[in-house]
């Protein structure tokens, strides 16, 4: 740290200033601490310059004279000055925590974290779950102040930037910094901000608007003069001799989205001065507004009582028009001083600096739920007060980025699921899981706001009803759950038209045919059932067995047809039959077109081991290896013979071991010796035995068990790989 130097350079005209202002709002605080910060920022920042040329220290000092202003605690204004120094210089974060504390060390975080976020549109909705966004990501109020005093700065510096610069930077301050300073009550600097704006976004109004109205300033002085004395006078005959009487002049942004909105000329904007009075309480605001009201003609439907109900952003202050002495429109605001002061610097009075007390953030924001909640009984909107609180909260909720940077809204805990679904359903169907910030996360990761997210999706992929756990917005939990009652159904009528068929072929009889000419619909009729395929996809089911359904039938047919000897087991003639066809599927299940299977979890199999064929209750055929102890405890009749497909290739994901010994390099040389073999590899895991053996577990994509044994012996042959082997949960030998 270098001592003060003795020297009054420029730069240290900025510190003076700043001193002046924090010794005139709070005369004994201890200001060590500010100028231990000023030594620091300024040593860092030393040699950068900003594009009006002067030293960069000038910024920072200027953001914390602004929050001095605002009167705000010691660790805003040193925060203030630190606000730049780790996005723009090699300062840390430990290291401020080192020098300033860890409550200071957040905050300088938090205010460049937020400087990170990108604005890329200025869509209305869009700018609103920023606003919401920025709300949420800040832990602690204070860091949107700094920020807030930091745009001010840069706006009120803005004219040394290009004209593209400065236009993008003010059409932002218009979408997500004045309102953000609105919503927190400060509306000084709203106006300001918005002001600024204006002269960039719309300059030949800007300019037209200062001209005019200073012109018409001079013209109206005497009328304003004159009509402030006579609230005064009247004021004081009638008991309120302490009234402070101000003309109050309209900012340039506002009389100009007026007279966008009423489609007005400069000549008819007439109430660019306001008036306010200032009381010491409560009754007299409303005493002053009586009196107000015994002079002129209130207009009606202009009074508004914000102190019976404060707005959301805690806003208290009556308001009312009055015609004035030449029939004009005059308009008042009545307010005390304390509310004048809540008015003008919103949260920040809320935050201001208490002199002996130590302010917690815990404390702080109890306080200010209290006042909610105290307020909710009055607010007319309980929408505005919801909103209010809501973001309060620091939200429960999340905003994360599309890749196109569109802003999407979502509850905590959502999932890469959840944004899929809220894109499109195929996207949700298809989602395998999902890259955040460019980094790979698995389908469980919980979404955190400020997250770039980008769906992957493979073709494979289908919803189940794990996916049910994952989600949190029911956009997505209704996506699910049609597609897999849809699936269900489905499955459950090819299983059904599967039990059935085994049945029928003893009495010869085809279930195709059956829908064909119609029988089998007047079957399900009898049974209440509305069609075939509701009667079908109840036997797969199992909420009606198969045995009731045949007692239907088989009276029946036999009457019209007698049945003739089947001399070979039913089973075998489906298969018999399915083998003249073909289909798409990896594996063929015998005699039945387009029944869906699903591979097993336990026992995995891949194209080359011995399988075979488990019909589910209303999951369709599951597919297991010959060795799967499942198989041996599965009713037997629920077995049907299935064959790999050698037509169809299709990647199967298989899990294997390799233990090695522990070197440097190995990793790389296994991974190598996967992808020679151009085998795809989804994850891997390493771990080390105490021995100092590594154990790596892959997962592959194979085509079948001759590639993965070709794989495991190109393993071996490493140098330092001591067994590669399959990894399958259960098996029985
Ligand atoms: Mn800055």
């Amino acid at each position: 740290m270098k001592p003060p130097s003795s020297s009054k350079t420029d730069t240290d005209t900025g510190l003076i200033e700043l001193l002046r202002v924090v010794r005139q709002t709070y005369p004994n605080r201890d200001i060590s601490l500010i100028e231990k910060a000023y030594q620091f920022s300024e040593a860092l920042h030393q040699g950068q310059q900003r594009s009006s040329g002067e030293s960069y220290i000038q910024h920072p000092v200027a953001v914390a004279t602004i929050l001095a202003e605002l009167r705000l605690d010691t660790a805003t204004i040193v925060t203030g000055l630190l606000h730049d120094t780790v996005e723009d210089t090699h300062a840390t974060r430990e290291e401020i925590i080192t020098h300033f504390g860890a409550e200071i060390g957040n905050l300088v975080d938090g205010v460049t974290k937020i400087s990170q976020i990108s604005f890329q549109t200025s869509e209305e909705k869009q700018a609103d779950n920023f606003r919401k966004m920025i709300l949420a990501m800040a832990q602690d109020i204070r860091v949107i102040l700094v920020k807030l005093a930091d745009r001010l700065h840069n706006m009120r510096t803005l004219q040394f930037l290009k004209p593209d610069k400065q236009m993008r930077i003010a059409q932002e301050t218009l979408d997500i910094y004045a309102p953000l300073a609105n919503r927190l009550g400060l509306s000084a600097i709203k106006r300001e901000l918005e002001d600024l704006s204006l002269r960039f976004t719309h300059p030949e109004i800007y300019y037209k608007l200062v001209s005019h109205i200073s012109k018409k300033a001079k013209e109206r002085e005497q009328y304003t003069h004159d009509l402030q004395t006579l609230i005064e006078t009247a004021l004081k005959d009638q008991g309120y001799p302490n009234a402070r009487v101000s003309g109050r002049p309209k900012h340039f942004y506002s009389i100009h989205k007026k007279m966008e909105r009423r489609n007005l000329s400069f000549d008819q904007i007439y109430d660019i001065t306001g008036f306010r009075v200032i009381v010491s309480t409560i009754e007299e605001c409303y005493g002053v507004l009586g009196v107000i009201h015994s002079i002129w003609t209130p207009v009606p439907g202009r009074f508004k009582d914000y102190i019976a109900i404060p707005k959301a952003n805690f806003y208290q202050s009556l308001h009312t028009t009055v015609i004035g002495p030449d029939g004009e429109k005059i308009e008042i605001q009545i307010r005390t001083q304390e509310m004048h002061d809540m008015a003008e610097r919103g949260i920040a009075a809320h935050w201001a600096y208490k002199e002996g007390k130590a302010i917690t953030k815990e404390t702080e924001k109890f306080n200010w739920l209290n006042r909610l909640v105290e307020w909710n009984r009055d607010l007319s909107e309980p929408n505005e007060f919801l909103e209010t609180v809501k973001l309060d909260l620091f939200s429960e909720d999340v905003y994360v980025f599309t890749p196109q940077g569109k802003v999407l809204e979502f509850p905590k805990g959502a999932t890469p699921l959840d944004f899929a679904f809220a894109i499109h359903t195929e996207l949700g169907n298809k989602c395998i899981g999902a890259k955040v910030n460019n980094r790979m996360v698995p389908l469980k990761y919980r979404l955190k706001s400020g997250d770039t997210v980008e769906v992957l999706t493979s073709p494979n992929q289908q919803p189940n009803k794990d996916w049910l756990k994952l989600v949190k917005t029911s956009r997505a939990r209704n996506k699910i759950r049609a597609f897999i009652k849809a699936e269900e159904h489905e499955t459950s009528k090819a299983t059904g038209e599967l039990i059935l068929e085994k049945e029928l072929k003893r009495e010869d009889l085809r279930v195709k045919k059956m829908i064909q000419d119609g029988t089998l619909d007047e079957i399900a009729k009898d049974l209440s059932f509305r069609s075939s395929d509701d009667l079908l996809s109840s036997i797969g089911y199992g909420k009606i067995s198969v045995r009731k359904v045949l007692n239907k039938i088989i009276p029946k047919e036999t009457e019209a047809a007698p049945t003739k000897e089947v001399p070979q087991s039913a089973l075998q003639r489906i298969f018999e039959e399915a083998k003249k066809k073909e289909q798409p599927a990896s594996v063929k299940v015998k005699g039945i077109d387009d029944l869906l299977v699903r591979f097993a979890r336990c026992c995995a199999p891949v194209p080359g081991d011995p399988v075979v064929g488990f019909i589910t209750r209303g999951r369709g055929i599951s597919v297991h290896s010959r060795k799967c102890p499942k198989v041996f405890q599965t009713d037997p009749h629920r077995l049907v013979e299935i064959e790999w497909d050698k037509s169809t290739k299709q990647d199967r994901r298989v899990k294997i071991r390799v233990v090695c010994s522990d070197r440097p390099g190995l990793l790389a040389d296994m991974s190598n010796a996967i992808k020679e073999q151009n085998i795809n590899i989804t994850r891997a895991q390493i771990g080390t035995t105490k021995d100092k053996k590594a154990v790596c577990h892959f997962t592959i994509e194979i085509k079948d068990t001759s590639e993965l044994r070709r794989l495991l012996s190109h393993l071996e042959a490493v140098p330092g790989v001591i067994l590669a082997e399959r990894v399958q949960r259960k098996e029985i030998d």
